[in-house]
């Protein structure tokens, strides 16, 4: 019987028109309503409600309209800005264009649409941003601490002031900083939900401030502020040497409380020498040893009057491991020398509590719980008892043979927090200046009630993924731990040991997968800062930004992040502002490359002498030569370079560096191709992934690239050799050279190397190494980095079938992919222009795929072959296409050509569809 390929389309119709519905998701930069923005030209964005009753309904102008107050926003008078009809489909980015706006101001705003056909939405709900410091003199608080409390690291503080509110209150704000970090209680309570705080930036040059609404806080009358001081990034001590500190204290706070009563007076109460401080009774506090708490030492002490920090010069010990200055001026630390700028996206907050699966006792008095998931965070205790009880917590990935807690791989960290009981009644602590990455925690001393809290930045969940394939599911999960565990301020390599750097390799190399699953805008635009402030007079960037410990250059593929990661950004999300911002920094990066004395010795630039050219596709199975990375990296980042150019309508830049890049693509060909093997030095996995991907390989040569790794995996039993650098490129590169079953097969293997293993091992997280169950237990081993996790594009992009066709996905490539054993796969992605929804089940020959296309983008589908004949294309009855004939097109849905096997491609508008495939 003729077997045939039949396409069904159905329509549905939901929801009003889109003309009539007014936008929703209002946002000012990264956030609904934010509080505390400064930046001149806060930036709109919104999307549409639900799906629009017609195909192809699309926004063809709107109007904005910015007011000084809410009574003006309601009589439609946009007093500070009105766009005026502007005929744009954007809804995403739009730059504020108005009068200049006024520190601490809050502005309200909404926007309406025309549709196509002209038709205008009503306005939006009101939404409103909020402006905070913009000048030095904005600014009247002095940096205060206690006088005494330095030491390596120093001693945590706590400070305070009593304050009487005459009237009643209408308004108030607190605009708060504090280094290390601060936590503020108003009579009794914590301020906001945020932890941390104010995060970790290059603090030689810029100190976030956060800005949160106490007016709930506050009561007419008495009031008391207390903030704990501790010292977390400032002057734990970090880095594997545990030495680095940029201040050996004493810590300080920073805050300006701003008062506004019904009758339109103000009070402003100012960190200044009319607080007091003491001693806390958190009685040490670090990052990687954890936080002792003496609860007898509670509101004892002494106050003592506090000192003025503001002009001193603090000495940073800023060296790498040779004890040396790691560059210019990096010798001393001043507040009056760093800029304050807005922490302008979410900051670190708990995520999600976790009760212990098991508690067993492993000694006389010690208990091991095990919280059955390796997260990031600490706990929490309840407990009962005598005063003076000693509880030590020492806190784990692993366990001995005993069942004893095996922290050997935490290298120097300790992570152990300990508390001291007063006594009474019930106590409940939990450890505020320290984190830890953990399953297992080990108690002596009691046993406690313990509850596990996660926490890291706050982002929202983008990508929701799940399948038939209970293996890929678990490897997901574990991908998204691995993410969840690494976002503490900057993406950190790993939670746990004495480490927990933003090493640039590991981000460049995971921001993909990170953005479809959760929205990680704010985030790394925060960190593309941390890495231009942190950069070089002479241009290279460092290895770990914000740079400690690591001396620059950084090395091939680390560096090179710089322009990776903002690129990434501006796919996922369309953000060019990163693009600009950042655009000095990253032609710098380059230029450093394209000028450094080692092009003088073969045309390209690479790292290092003697045999060490740079990490190199670090912890691989299959070594490749570290050599040719550089010159890989350093003709990708100019091809980068030339379409950010292009982006930013730099045209001399853009054609500059395209031309360079493909000179040094050319000269990367001449030096490390074999024309008689036809393998790239090397002839690994990743030897040849590199060039193959970063537009170096000339189209005549890439099937038998792609043929060479093909060859490689299945010489290998089906198994990746890959690093770092190359394991990301392995799936996409073989699902797109026509072994996309391979690629299946090698993302399912449970033999080692793969990701299967480390899941049978009992991985609940990303494992640094493919081997971690085997080596070096003591050493550079983390059961939790996401670099491995880089394998979560492809489970998006390719199983699912979601890509950005255009930035931020306006457009969207719809391409499901088939293989193995699936017999469905479902998933999300919520992208910055609307929500793209995708079901796909094949079953008993027939291929059925669900979409959801959002109002005023696009998507182009590509259908897969499931036979290879000659296409039968049905809108219902009445065939679209014929034994390689188009007949018509239906409603928001066109054909565009015919490729590999039988694929058809179609383009379609926004809307619901059902395309079945037999
Ligand atoms: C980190 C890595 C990092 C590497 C660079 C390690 O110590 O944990 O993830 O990229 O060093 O070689």
């Amino acid at each position: 019987m003729k077997k045939l390929l039949v396409i069904l389309i159905s329509f549905m119709a939901v929801g009003n028109g889109f003309g009539q519905i007014p936008p929703v998701n209002l946002k000012c930069e990264y956030l609904a309503n934010p509080m505390g923005i400064d930046i001149q030209k806060p930036r709109f964005s919104w999307l549409f409600k639900g799906i629009p009753n017609a195909k192809g309904e699309a926004q063809q102008s709107y109007q904005i309209l910015v007011s000084s107050s809410k009574a003006k926003i309601a009589f439609d008078e946009g007093d500070m800005w009105s766009s005026g009809r502007e005929g744009s489909n954007k809804t995403t980015w739009i730059e504020y264009k108005g009068t200049p706006l006024e520190a601490k101001k809050r502005y309200y705003w909404k926007v309406r649409t025309y549709n196509q056909s002209g038709v205008f939405s009503p306005w939006s709900e009101d939404a409103w941003f909020e402006m905070g410091m913009l000048k030095k003199t904005d600014w009247q608080a002095q940096w205060i601490g206690v006088a005494g409390t330095e030491g390596k690291p120093p001693k945590a503080v706590e400070l305070n002031k009593e304050f009487t509110s005459p009237k009643p209150i209408k308004q108030a704000r607190v605009y708060i900083t504090g280094l290390g970090a601060y936590q503020l209680k108003i009579n009794g309570k914590k301020v906001g939900q945020d932890l941390l705080t104010p995060g970790w930036t290059h603090y030689l040059k810029t100190i976030h401030y956060q800005t949160y609404d106490i007016t709930p806080y506050l009561k007419q009358g008495q009031n008391e502020a207390r903030v704990d001081l501790g010292n977390v990034w400032w002057s734990s001590g970090l880095g594997w040497q545990s030495g680095f500190r940029y201040s050996d204290g004493p810590n300080r706070l920073l805050c300006q409380f701003e008062i506004e009563y019904t009758d339109g007076t103000k009070d402003i109460i100012n960190s200044d020498e009319s607080w007091k401080g003491r001693l806390s009774a958190i009685t040490e506090n670090s990052l990687y040893h954890g936080e002792s708490y003496d609860a007898r030492l509670e509101g004892k002490g002494d106050w003592k009057p506090v000192v003025i920090l503001t002009n001193t010069k603090d000495k940073t010990t800023m060296y790498n491991t040779d004890k040396i200055a790691i560059a210019e001026g990096d010798e001393y630390f001043s507040t009056a020398l760093a800029t304050l700028k807005a922490s302008n996206s979410s900051m670190i907050q708990e995520q999600e509590d976790i009760q212990a699966l098991s508690v067993k006792q492993v000694k006389p008095n010690v208990y091991v719980y095990d919280f059955g998931q390796n997260m990031v965070g600490f706990t929490q205790l309840k407990i009962t008892g005598k005063e003076g009880t000693i509880l030590t917590l020492k806190y784990a990935e692993l366990l001995h043979p005993d069942g004893t807690v095996a922290q050997e791989n935490l290298r120097k960290a300790k992570a152990t927090d300990q508390y001291i009981l007063k006594g009474g009644a019930e106590e409940q602590w939990q450890p505020m200046f320290t984190y830890h990455g953990f399953r297992y925690v080990e108690v002596s001393g009691g046993k406690p009630k313990l509850t596990a809290k996660v926490i890291h930045n706050q982002a929202k969940v983008t990508g929701k993924f799940a399948c038939s394939e209970e293996l890929i599911n678990k490897i997901y999960k574990n991908v998204t731990w691995g993410q969840r565990g690494n976002m503490h301020s900057v993406p950190t390599d790993c939670p746990q040991r004495d480490e927990r750097l933003g090493w640039m390799g590991d981000a460049q190399i995971f921001a993909p997968t990170a953005s479809y699953s959760m929205d990680m805008s704010g985030f790394f635009a925060k960190w593309t800062k941390d890495i231009t402030d942190s950069q070089h007079s002479t241009g290279y960037v460092y290895d770990v930004n914000p740079k400690i410990v690591v001396d620059g250059p950084s090395k091939p593929g680390w560096g090179d992040a710089i322009l990776a990661v903002p690129f990434a950004m501006y796919r996922f999300y369309g953000d060019t502002r990163i693009l600009a911002e950042n655009y000095e920094g990253m032609k710098a990066w380059v230029e450093y490359m394209n000028n450094h004395k080692s092009t003088k010795e073969t045309g390209l630039y690479f790292f290092g002498e003697g045999g060490w050219h740079g990490y190199g596709d670090w912890v691989p199975v299959d070594k490749s030569p570290t050599k040719p990375i550089g010159g890989a990296y350093q003709a990708y980042s100019n091809k980068l370079l030339g379409e950010i150019a292009a982006i930013l309508e730099k045209e001399t830049d853009a054609k500059n560096y395209t031309a360079l890049s493909k000179k040094y693509a050319e000269k990367f060909q001449e030096i490390y191709f074999n024309k008689t093997t036809n393998q790239y030095e090397g002839a690994t996995q990743s030897a040849n992934l590199l060039p193959l991907n970063m537009g170096i390989t000339p189209p005549d040569l890439q099937k038998t690239v792609a043929q060479n790794i093909t060859d490689n995996v299945i010489a290998k039993g089906n198994h990746l050799s890959t690093g770092f650098l190359g394991t990301g490129y392995l799936l996409p590169t073989l699902s797109n050279n026509g072994q996309h079953e391979l690629a299946y097969k090698v993302a399912t293997q449970r033999s080692y190397p793969s990701w299967g293993y480390m899941i049978d091992q009992g991985a609940t997280t990303m494992w640094e190494l493919w081997n971690s169950d085997k080596e070096r237990p003591d050493q550079m081993n983390s059961r939790n980095h996401f670099a491995y996790g880089s394998v979560g594009e492809w489970f998006y992009s390719h199983l699912l079938g979601i890509m950005p066709n255009a930035p931020g996905f306006k457009s969207v490539i719809i391409a499901p992919k088939p293989a193995g054993n699936l017999t469905w796969v479902e998933g999300s992605y919520e992208s910055v222009n609307g929500l793209i929804e995708v079901r796909w089940d094949n079953k008993g020959g027939k291929f059925t795929l669900k979409i959801t296309v959002p109002a005023n983008t696009t998507a182009k589908v590509i259908l897969p072959s499931m036979n290879k004949v000659n296409p039968l294309v049905h809108e219902g009855i009445n065939p679209l296409f014929k034994n390689g004939k188009k007949f018509s097109n239906a409603q928001g849905v066109t054909f565009v050509e015919l490729q590999n096997n039988n694929e058809t491609v179609w383009n379609v508008t926004s809307g619901k569809y059902e395309f079945s495939v037999e």
